[in-house]
């Protein structure tokens, strides 16, 4: 048994390698630099951190989500594994505490955010380590052309000059061609082996289905399919609205997203996975970690973000290998609908500087200052105090953190959760006897039509804008349903935190960046453009779209998607169409140019159902290609 699998058995507890695990590990363990491109699922970590364990010394893992390495990390050491995580957040000295560790702990896997790396003194430190290989986990963020673009990717080449002996192994799950070519030169990757696996998966059927009643259309998509299930909305609001009414349908449903608390995230999730629910109703925060073989449909009611997102959600479908379906809902309305709010909510340089110098404003940041500090934010507050939109505001907040400028963390525990506890009757009761808290309340119950049933994160300003109330008199009222009893609650101090990763220094910060901030709206353009040709696309096999999207150019039709079902004649038109060929025949003998004139069809099925007759020997063809009886 090889040295690998050895690990593998010992540690994994696996028998067998999954596809190019093996190969990918053999090159690594050579000296070589690789590039693996794996579609998720394929088991991606175990190429780096079975060689790792086999080799003196420690994997160097870049990563760029906080929420993975965490995962990884906490895998690992459930597997005995010494493994630690440097993420943003970690103040300098906890840091050199950390580094000291690793170098003198025996630690086995040292995962960085790329921004670490641009610190001199740690890049410093990580120079002193013992370094055995150098993993760059989604590797396709090193690209302007990748969905997911990290500046400080750029800086992980540095490492080569350092570690020129080391092995490189980028990882990605999504790369179209040109995000593969970034990838080799920018990561500066040397003559690195390929290995690739195909993004096709035959047993999901692509559906794009044209709907003006999306919800008739669920509704019948599940009737048809009573298995496990999972519904993709863009927003929280919709997670309850569709599974309410899919409940009112008589469908066992739940519902997940990012605001829920994390026993209410877990219970849901749970309802689903031991299949007490067959549906679950979900924004894209469901996901990570989900591992369900026989999820039958996925159903995105909205238009993806991008294809490697809707590649990646479809792709929770059928991973058990039985036949499954991924199924998109479009209607005209969505298209212009995106377009219109897509280009709303760009945000370019002259927003982008007066968000940053607001959040310096906000948090009353000197110039010069603010490193390493960590702030509770809420969003909608920081919008209202200065007019600002949510969503463009959250887009440019989202590219300081993308720059590394920020690091905002999106758990979203939302600040104040609560729940009735009373029937409906009795606040009216209420209503009737405490009339000055009628707008309050009212507000609450019509824009939390959940309230009644489970703990429902609050939103304090929504309700104090909706009611003309200020915040303050909102929580008054909150707290005086408390004490009565009508309600239950819990508050939190913040929705998100964002920490400064860097001192302010207002234009110098944003004219440094804003060069990319161009490129991304393009880029955000581009993707949106891509989503709209595999939906509008009539006249091409949707998988053959996708894998097209992927640079794989030479597929063939899949014969189960939306396209190739419909291109099918169906077989009661086929046997009226040969009875017709069998009459004509019966006078005549006919060309297929002759049959194609007189019956009016597409020469594709004309020359299907000819085949068939002949290949039952019903007719035959004669040397002047015309068709005739065989008696
Ligand atoms: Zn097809």
């Amino acid at each position: 048994m090889s040295e690998a699998l050895e690990i593998l058995k010992k540690y994994w507890k696996h028998d067998n390698f999954r596809p190019l695990q093996n190969d990918i590990i053999d090159t690594v363990l050579s000296g070589k630099d690789a590039f693996a491109l794996l579609p998720t699922g394929g088991g991606k970590s175990i190429c780096f951190q079975v060689p790792a364990m086999i080799n003196k010394g420690m994997c160097l893992v870049v990563s760029p989500l906080v929420a993975l390495m965490k995962d990884q990390v906490a895998n690992l050491q459930s597997r005995d594994i010494k493994a630690i995580a440097l993420t943003g957040g970690i103040k300098s000295n906890e840091m050199i505490d950390l580094l000291d560790n690793c170098q003198f702990g025996n630690y086995k896997f040292l995962y960085l955010s790329p921004e670490r790396l641009q610190s001199d003194w740690i890049m410093e430190r990580i120079k002193n380590l013992d370094i055995n290989l150098i993993a760059i986990d989604e590797a396709h963020c090193v690209s302007q052309w990748g969905h997911d673009f990290r500046p400080a990717y750029l800086k992980i080449s540095k490492l080569k000059t350092h570690f020129p002996t080391v092995p490189f192994l980028a990882l990605t799950a999504s790369a179209t061609p040109r995000v593969r070519e970034d990838i080799i030169n920018d990561l500066a990757l040397e003559k690195p082996v390929l290995y690739q696996q195909s993004f096709s998966r035959k047993n999901i059927a692509y559906m794009v289905f044209e709907a003006e009643d999306k919800l008739f259309k669920i509704e019948q998509i599940l009737k048809k399919n009573p298995q496990p299930s999972i519904i993709y909305v863009r927003n929280r609001k919709s997670c309850l609205e569709i599974s309410s009414h899919l409940q009112s349908l008589g469908f066992k449903s739940t519902f997940y997203h990012g605001g829920l608390t994390t026993k209410v995230k877990d219970k849901n999730m749970q309802l689903w996975m031991e299949e007490k629910a067959q549906v679950i109703v979900a924004t894209n925060a469901f996901g990570m970690g989900i591992d369900k073989a026989n999820v039958k449909t996925v159903i995105h009611i909205q238009l993806p973000e991008n294809m490697e997102n809707y590649y990646q959600e479809a792709g929770r479908a059928g991973r058990n290998g039985e036949k499954a379906f991924a199924v998109l809902l479009s209607s005209p309305s969505d298209s212009i609908q995106a377009e219109n709010q897509f280009v709303k909510n760009l945000a370019d340089k002259d927003f982008l500087n007066a968000v940053y110098r607001k959040l310096n404003t906000y948090f009353q940041i000197a110039y010069g200052e603010g490193i390493d500090e960590k702030f509770s934010f809420n969003l909608n507050h920081f919008c209202i105090k200065y007019n600002f939109p949510v969503l463009k505001t959250y887009n440019a907040i989202q590219f300081l953190d993308r720059q590394g400028i920020l690091t905002m963390t999106q758990e979203f525990s939302a600040k104040i959760s609560l729940q009735f506890i009373i029937t409906s009757k009795e606040v009216l009761r209420y209503l009737s006897l405490n009339p000055h808290d009628e707008e309050i309340m009212l507000a609450i119950l019509r824009t939390y039509p959940g309230v009644y049933e489970m703990e429902t994160a609050f939103n304090s300003a929504l309700i104090a804008k909706k009611s003309n109330k200020t915040e303050k008199q909102v929580l008054n009222v909150l707290d005086k349903l408390h004490e009565k009893q009508i309600i239950d609650f819990h508050s939190k101090n913040n929705d998100a935190s964002l920490t400064f990763n860097e001192i302010r220094e207002d234009e110098r910060t944003i004219s440094r960046v804003s060069k990319y901030l161009e490129k991304q709206n393009d880029l955000k353009r581009a993707q949106l453009k891509s989503v709209l040709h595999y939906v509008k696309e009539d006249n091409t096999c949707k998988s053959k779209l996708i894998l097209a999207y992927f640079g794989e150019k030479d597929s063939d039709n899949c014969g189960i998607c939306s396209y190739c079902i419909a291109k099918k004649p169906k077989s009661k038109d086929l046997k009226s169409l040969s009875n017709k060929i069998i009459a004509l025949l019966e006078n005549e003998e006919l060309s297929s140019r002759d049959l194609q004139n007189r019956l009016n069809t597409s020469s594709d099925t004309l020359i299907f159902v000819l085949q068939e007759l002949l290949a039952n020997e019903q007719i035959a063809v004669q040397a002047n290609n015309t068709y005739i009886l065989k008696s």
